[in-house]
């Protein structure tokens, strides 16, 4: 049987391909690379679609979440609040600044930040809380949100993998302080490389951003902060303007395949052996990944690989078991769900291009490898 890759860009890149290489044609042609009306409008278009009065297209998201500690003045000997379940930069950026990274477990069922942990965990140094809206699900944000007002902190969204996501008709990046995007090509908005934004409906917030994009320079040559170069490419602009139209298509298509994987994964034998992705209320997930909780995963994932279906594992070990965070002190044990979690977690391919057959295909390879 054809193999299944975790992800083929290919059939969301080939029916745009016109339009696509005019929009790059376009800023070639107009030799305006850096800053200029692509990035501006793109600026334009994900604050409409996040429902916030400032978005700043950034470099990646790595460097939003980074600028956004920046803006807020977080530095040496702060504390920051982070579930030790997430992508890396999410705690790397912490300490880059100097400041500490304060982990925190995750719910057992969401796998997004315990908010009762979080609120346990602040203290007089604490200056923010990172939820991360994980997979594509956001975070408890109610929960979050409030124990952070009662600390007068702030929060800052992690919602790299949430473009378009949803909670209680908020959207992911409009309930923080800020909202940090990233548009890698594998997120359900992706670039031709790296790109990423800001959301905030805090002017000074915004401003300060934009200062730090540009070494922080006001007017140019004048430099007010120490900042760096964390803009976002014109190219990328155009490429991303072209496709955030159908972001909401894409999405749908991901939960359609979403339904189906469920439905198929409890007609199979295998329904009490996995645990399926939770869809907490309130929330509009956007599946990013499709992950499944399986025990023996390593073996599960060999044989999918030898049915040549292609799978990832988002994330193999937690912040606070990773070595060059071994001086923080941490130790197994710690963070039980998290560990539970990264030991058990596969991500299936779930975009939207995927086919009712290769899904069986997928299912029935899980199911075999179970047996
Ligand atoms: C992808 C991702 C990032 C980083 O985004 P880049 O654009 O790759 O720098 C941060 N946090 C999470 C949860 C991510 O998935």
């Amino acid at each position: 049987m054809a193999s299944i890759p975790l992800l083929d860009l290919q059939g969301q890149y080939r029916p745009l391909r016109d339009e696509l290489l005019a929009a790059l044609a376009r800023v070639c042609d107009s030799q305006r690379f850096i800053g200029g009306p692509e990035i501006e409008a793109f600026e334009r278009e994900m604050a409409a679609l996040v429902g916030v009065p400032y978005a700043v297209g950034l470099s990646s998201g790595t460097d939003a979440l980074l600028v956004a500690l920046m803006a807020l003045g977080v530095r040496s000997g702060d504390e920051v609040i982070v579930p030790t379940f997430s992508f890396f930069a999410t705690a790397g950026c912490v300490s880059r600044l100097g400041a500490i990274p304060k982990f925190v477990d995750v719910d057992a069922s969401t796998c997004n930040i315990d908010p009762a942990q979080a609120a346990a965990a602040i203290t007089s140094r604490t200056r923010a809380i990172i939820p991360v809206h994980l997979y594509g699900q956001c975070a408890d944000m109610d929960a979050v949100l409030a124990a952070a007002a009662r600390a007068g902190i702030a929060v800052i969204e992690d919602a790299a993998q949430a473009s378009g996501a949803a909670y209680r008709e908020r959207q992911a990046g409009s309930m923080g302080t800020a909202g940090c995007f990233s548009f890698f090509p594998s997120k359900n908005l992706g670039a031709f490389g790296d790109a990423g934004l800001l959301t905030t409906r805090d002017e000074r917030v915004a401003h300060e951003v934009r200062l730090l994009r540009d070494h922080g320079a006001e007017p140019k040559y004048y430099h007010k902060r120490i900042g760096g170069n964390f803009r976002l490419d014109a190219l990328q602009a155009a490429v991303l303007r072209v496709k955030l139209p159908h972001l909401a298509g894409w999405s749908e298509a991901r939960r359609r395949n979403a339904d189906r994987y469920d439905r198929l994964f409890r007609q199979s034998a295998t329904a009490d052996r996995i645990v399926l992705p939770a869809r907490a209320s309130g929330r509009t997930h956007i599946f990013n990944q499709y992950t499944i909780r399986v025990p023996d995963r390593d073996s599960v994932r060999a044989q999918l690989n030898k049915a040549g279906i292609g799978t990832e594992i988002y994330y193999p070990v937690p912040f606070h078991l990773q070595e060059c965070f071994a001086p923080l002190g941490y130790r197994r044990g710690d963070f039980p769900v998290a560990e539970k979690i990264a030991a058990e977690t596969l991500a299936l391919p779930i975009y939207g291009e995927l086919t009712e057959s290769q899904q069986e295909q997928v299912v029935s390879a899980v199911a075999s490898a179970l047996r």
